[in-house]
């Protein structure tokens, strides 16, 4: 047993997450999670709402509210979406808590005193009705290089040279058309430099990372800069420096601060355990928490905050990098073992787009799906090593042909039969097994190997795909058998041998399909007789601010409970009820309606 930490990238608050947002990484954390915990390791899995930054303050000042009420509704929103789809967060937060900001602030002493944060003069834009920073992309003008009218301050989508929004003729606000002034602003600069050969040193030692994010991330250490961190904006986390730290001008940018969450959801998760030092287990690189194990889930656009900036933040923290140092109080810190990112998601061949409408929110499509037909759909046609596009038309060939068919046939024919013809897990023939009865039970034996060593190794889509040849498998047996034609009373104690087999490898088959379709999982344990929790599920709590702030809901649960990842031998004479459909067929007319909504 060994300690693992999911560290699940957290979203943004300033609206519902659509399917796209969690096919990548929100379903995929759990399913490793689920297995994890399964298999015997202690895993914490955190994660919660990301809330500062100029787009939540421009959406708020649109609307008229605060950022703080902007932020609350769309974290309430998220948090009950992310519930309602099972996944098992230990702990989802959100970046407003003053645990959150004690930790940052924690986090940017230690990097000051070390040396790696550095003040710096730069011309940078501001807006002049507010004297708040205008990002790069929030600036458009006309292109220096090529004359394309609409370039962002970032880059020209026209001619694809990067630019400097300075350099821009003609710039504009896009959030309210002025013209931005560029004034010279003093702020904190991450010194990343100097951080670059220890960063180095540590990506060669990584092991079983995709070669693609590897590659990318020693890429990005060739011409490493010196990377703001603070922003003229008074939505953020205080600057933890006297004369500055009561300034309402200057806050940490969200980025920094976003990514010390997994380290602050942490703290705040042992805080409320009653063991408020019970975060080190999978955090201190000395002592207690040396051997833990993290795991980090993202989008591929995201990979550089996981896979180069918190590693540099945690390195430099703790005393590492060309600066030396020492570690702040909370000790040296574990960088991540693994960075594990997805690719994206498409809906009917297009971007995902929440302007253009062409999106499907998670609250809506559970609305109308349950949540396992979605789980499903993303374990076996999801994101995970290119990109993927979702179609209406496949989530219904997916849900009835493999899900109801497959799945749940072979769920409902050998429950429905045994309930009928025995009211119980029949017993096995004193006879004894024939060769393939024991060929299927091996199979479905062994799967457990299999699949737990895909799902461990991040390969998902290969690990269901080996669950469903169990079921594949069994559905081949049942109609070669054909118990439901052994009527006779001297075929009976033949009839229970050829369930008891079919239900055993039911029973194995779900405990394998556990972590991916847990809500079914539990229904499944149920129709076998089973009782307690088989697949333990999130909840979500009204929580008080632990260091005296507003109140506000986590998601959280008790996931000792559950199944383990191992075969149980069913016991015969369990009684079973009448089975009930646990997967839902669907009607072919979906696609014709979901693609008229799509069309608004
Ligand atoms: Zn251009």
């Amino acid at each position: 047993m060994s300690h693992v930490l999911a560290a699940v990238a957290w979203p943004y608050a300033n609206g519902p997450r659509h399917i796209g947002h969690v096919s990548g990484f929100g379903v995929p954390s759990d399913v490793f999670s689920r297995y994890m915990r399964m298999a015997g390791h202690d895993v914490l899995m955190v994660s919660g709402t990301d809330e500062h930054g100029t787009p939540i303050q421009v959406q708020a000042d649109a609307e008229g509210v605060t950022p703080r009420e902007l932020a609350d509704r769309y974290n309430r929103v998220i948090a009950e979406d992310l519930r309602a789809l099972g996944l098992s967060y230990d702990l989802f937060t959100r970046t407003t808590t003053r645990n959150h900001y004690a930790v940052v602030q924690e986090l940017f002493s230690g990097l000051h005193r070390n040396g790696y944060i550095v003040p710096k003069v730069t011309t940078g834009a501001i807006s002049p009705s507010t004297g708040r920073t205008l990002p790069d992309r929030y600036i458009e003008g006309t292109c220096p290089i090529c004359g394309y009218d609409s370039a962002r301050g970032d880059q020209c989508d026209n001619c694809g040279n990067q630019l400097d929004p300075i350099d821009l003729i003609d710039p504009k606000s896009k959030i309210n058309g002025e013209t931005p002034e560029f004034v010279e602003t003093e702020h904190f600069f991450l010194d990343l430099p100097a951080l670059a050969d220890s960063l180095r040193q540590w990506l060669d030692t990584r092991e079983g990372w995709r070669p693609n994010v590897l590659r990318f991330s020693r890429n990005l250490l060739d011409d490493l800069q010196p990377r703001a961190i603070t922003r003229d904006l008074e939505w953020g986390v205080p600057i933890p420096l006297d004369d500055w730290r009561d300034r309402p001008d200057k806050r940490i940018y969200v980025w920094f601060d976003a990514v010390i969450g997994y380290l602050s959801a942490s703290i705040e998760w042992a805080r409320r355990t009653g063991d408020p030092e019970a975060w080190r287990k999978w955090w201190s690189a000395d002592g207690q928490g040396k051997d833990a194990r993290s795991y980090y889930f993202m989008g591929k656009d995201n990979i550089v905050f996981h896979s180069v900036i918190w590693p540099a933040l945690l390195g430099g923290y703790s005393g590492e990098g060309a600066r030396d140092g020492e570690p702040g109080e909370l000790g040296r810190l574990n960088l991540p073992t693994e960075v594990v990112s997805s690719e994206y998601l498409t809906m009917e061949g297009r971007k995902f787009s929440s302007s253009r409408k062409v999106v499907i929110y998670v609250r809506d499509f559970l609305e109308r799906y349950d949540a396992d037909a979605l789980r499903y759909f993303i374990a076996v046609a999801g994101p995970e090593s290119n990109d993927t596009d979702f179609t209406w038309a496949e989530f219904l060939r997916r849900n009835n042909d493999e899900l109801v068919a497959g799945w749940g046939n072979l769920v409902n024919r050998s429950v429905s039969l045994a309930a009928k013809n025995f009211g119980a897990i029949p017993p096995v023939d004193p006879a004894g097994l024939t060769e393939a009865d024991q060929a299927l039970l091996d199979t479905a034996k062994a799967g457990f190997a299999v699949v737990g060593d895909l799902i461990a190794r991040h390969r998902q889509k290969q690990a269901i795909g080996e669950a469903m040849k169990v079921v594949a498998e069994a559905n081949k047996y049942l109609s070669e058998q054909a118990p439901w034609k052994l009527k006779g009373a001297d075929d009976k104690p033949r009839m229970g041998t050829v369930l008891h087999v079919a239900l055993q490898v039911v029973s194995d088959a779900n405990t394998l399909l556990t972590p991916f379709l847990p809500h079914s999982a539990q229904k499944i344990h149920e129709l076998l007789g089973g009782t307690g929790v088989h697949a333990p599920m999130p909840v979500v709590e009204e929580v008080d601010d632990l260091d005296g702030g507003p109140s506000y809901p986590v998601l959280t649960g008790d996931y000792t409970v559950g199944a383990r990842w191992e075969s149980v031998p069913l016991e015969a004479g369990r009684p079973l009820a009448a089975p009930k459909p646990v997967f839902r067929k669907l009607d072919p007319s979906i696609v014709e309606e979901e693609l008229a909504r799509l069309a608004g």
